[in-house]
């Protein structure tokens, strides 16, 4: 048997014993050695976002392989791994179509801890292993590649999906966890000045580290403003949405120049039946503005390529985790999480 993180009723997770799962055809088995908790498993407890109850949760694996399927080859047992989010099938039309994310359809692509079982767990089962299976460089520690997981892919591929230019001024709106990632992943992209929009201290503070030029608290001045006037009134060429209110994302809207793209990242409530554009800054559906929205890529060759920036020092992750806490304490670890108590960002979570 296991231990395992289930989600038990809204508001109520905790661990219970599990039979450790067997690798079908094309799957694998892998024992969890680091994991973590989302601001999305967040929403799950909350009830904000539907999965099943008596579903273990979570969907951010680091470990080693315990277990390989028939028909999964060119993998060996001992070897460290790292597991997206997104896990997807690399065969159907949305794969085949570079929409890893939507594996299947709508939304798809990402199954662990939402339609099958998750990572916060001893040990996790791995769908179609043979293109999920993300090999960790030696030279990489379980804490150094463990946001490649979904935040930092996530973020850096809001950067990617604005389709940031060398010299672009981007803003980044909410400074949690993918909205730090998504200011590492402007830095990448040759952003010439990245902007980045809260009021938690430690993560004002941390969006220097992740390669901000300036942190807008937004509790002491009107962050749109500031924008426009570091802008010279022009606006900023791409705008990214980290957090999922209806007034950020107007922000986004509105901070934007002319030919300026929005990048959606943050999850609107299910509650919010509409998300409105303000149509006077959308130029009356005249101004050449893109909105595009993404969710975490995900797949082996993504992983490759993240852990690869990893490794070559063109971003530091291990930096973001303030807190550890052993798979017995997730409880706590929730509640922290969920409460941002105590300067947190991310917690690491060993089973
Ligand atoms: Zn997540
Ligand atoms: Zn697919």
């Amino acid at each position: 048997m296991m231990r395992a993180n289930i989600l038990k009723d809204v508001n109520k997770i905790g661990l219970e014993d599990r039979p450790i799962p067997v690798a079908g055809p094309g799957e694998a088995v892998i024992r969890v050695t680091l994991t973590t908790i989302c601001g999305t498993d967040v929403h799950i407890m909350r009830g904000e976002f539907p999965v099943e109850h008596g579903q273990i949760i979570g969907h951010e694996p680091v470990g080693v392989i315990h277990d390989i399927g028939e028909g999964v080859s060119g993998y060996e047992l001992g070897e460290r791994v790292a597991v997206n989010a997104i896990t997807p099938c690399g065969m159907c039309e949305y794969c085949l179509s570079a929409h890893w994310a939507q594996c299947g359809g709508f939304l798809g692509g990402w199954k662990m801890g939402n339609t099958i079982d998750g990572a916060q767990a001893d040990y996790v089962k791995i769908p179609n292993a043979m293109a999920n299976l993300a090999r960790i460089p030696d030279e990489l520690s379980d804490e150094d590649v463990l946001f490649t997981t979904d935040i930092f892919s996530t973020g850096l591929s809001g950067a990617e999906s604005a389709e940031i230019k060398v010299g672009d001024i981007v803003v980044v709106y909410g400074q949690g966890p993918i909205g730090l990632s998504a200011v590492a992943g402007a830095k990448l992209k040759g952003a010439s000045l990245i902007i980045g929009v809260d009021t938690v201290p430690q993560r004002m503070e941390m969006s220097k580290k992740m390669g901000a030029d300036i942190v807008i608290d937004y509790k002491s001045e009107d962050p749109l403003k500031t924008v426009m006037d570091i802008t010279g009134g022009r606006g900023a060429d791409v705008a990214i949405e980290a957090i999922g209110l209806q007034e950020s994302f107007e922000n986004c809207v509105k901070s934007t120049c002319v030919g300026g793209t929005i990048s959606s990242l943050g999850v609107y409530p299910t509650e919010l039946h509409d998300i409105g554009v303000p149509n006077q800054d959308f130029g009356f559906g005249l101004a050449d503005k893109k909105i595009v929205s993404t969710l975490c890529p995900g797949g082996k060759e993504r992983m490759r390529r993240l852990m690869s920036l990893v490794k070559n020092e063109r971003v530091n992750l291990r930096q973001l985790i303030t807190h550890r806490f052993s798979l017995d304490d997730i409880e706590e670890a929730y509640k922290l999480f969920a409460a941002q108590e105590d300067g947190v960002i991310k917690v690491a979570i060993l089973p």
